[in-house]
């Protein structure tokens, strides 16, 4: 519902200003939609920095804020749309991006409904070219009176986005063909831009990877030109560990969630930071 503000002037007037009432999935589309709304809205967070996207189910008190949003922001590509199904106001990002452009998710690695890899947040060009524009035109389209405000804000936050993806593009331009190691495979896209890639650890959700499956990934690193070996913030430590001896280098913190990130930007400068630790360490 949408939430009243009541607004009085002078005596006489009273101002009803409508906020919209937004409910994000993921941290990183509620840094982006607060970017673009400001103050001129309300936005929150479903699946609080800590919690794993791929194992949420929401509580009493979730189905209630769900309920009350006038516009739900979701990934969707069978990350967060399954308990979604019965609101109206739903925006699923993923499905404004062209399929050809989408990575097909090995059968091991399938979330509940998906096809494709779902971690498409984790590019920048998805994000420029297709989510934020879906976004801002939903907001736009739902509240006309800030229809400049939030072009504005979307425009500024893609060009600092654009910034970042320059630096990301002389870092790795030259390394294709390249691997890097993942705990779970979230940044795909990214790397993907630049012929690189991801050897993932794990093997569906929350599953350890088995012996067999680490032998084979040390043995493909050592094969290839591995930069880098890196792991979310909530990572089991154990294989990594194993994986980064065997492989003499250091693992380095990726966190697909931008936990600590107070912009969408500064979740890829942190990326940033940490990948070229690692291209350029040990
Ligand atoms: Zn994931």
């Amino acid at each position: 519902m949408k939430k009243m503000l009541a607004v009085s002037f002078v005596s006489s007037f009273i101002i009803w200003v409508f906020a919209l009432n937004i409910v994000t999935t993921i941290n990183p589309y509620y840094l982006i939609v607060k970017q673009i709304v400001g103050e001129k809205a309300t936005v929150s967070v479903l699946i609080k920095p800590g919690s794993d996207p791929h194992t949420f189910n929401p509580t009493i008190s979730d189905v209630k804020a769900l309920s009350n949003a006038d516009l739900i922001v979701a990934n969707g590509l069978g990350l967060d749309n399954a308990y979604l199904k019965n609101y109206k106001k739903v925006l699923l990002v993923g499905e404004k991006i062209p399929s050809k452009y989408l990575v097909e998710l090995e059968e091991e690695h399938e979330h509940e409904e998906g096809t494709y890899n779902p971690h498409v947040w984790l590019s920048i060009d998805f994000l420029t070219d297709y989510i934020i524009p879906a976004i801002r035109d939903e907001l736009v389209r739902m509240d006309k009176q800030n229809a400049t405000f939030y072009e504005k804000n979307a425009k500024m936050v893609i060009n600092s986005l654009k910034e970042v993806s320059k630096k990301f593009d002389s870092l790795l331009k030259d390394k294709k063909g390249a691997v890097v190691i993942l705990d779970h495979p979230s940044y795909v896209y990214l790397f993907k831009k630049y012929g690189i890639q991801v050897l993932a650890l794990e093997e569906g959700h929350g599953k350890e990877p088995s012996a067999r499956h680490l032998k084979n990934i040390i043995e493909h690193a050592k094969r290839s030109n591995l930069i880098g070996v890196f792991v979310g913030p909530q990572f089991k430590a154990e294989s990594i560990k194993v994986v980064s001896n065997e492989l003499k280098k250091q693992y380095k913190i990726l966190d697909p969630l931008g936990s600590k990130a107070k912009t969408i930007t500064e979740l890829f400068e942190n990326a940033y930071n940490s990948i070229r630790e690692a291209v350029y360490g040990k």
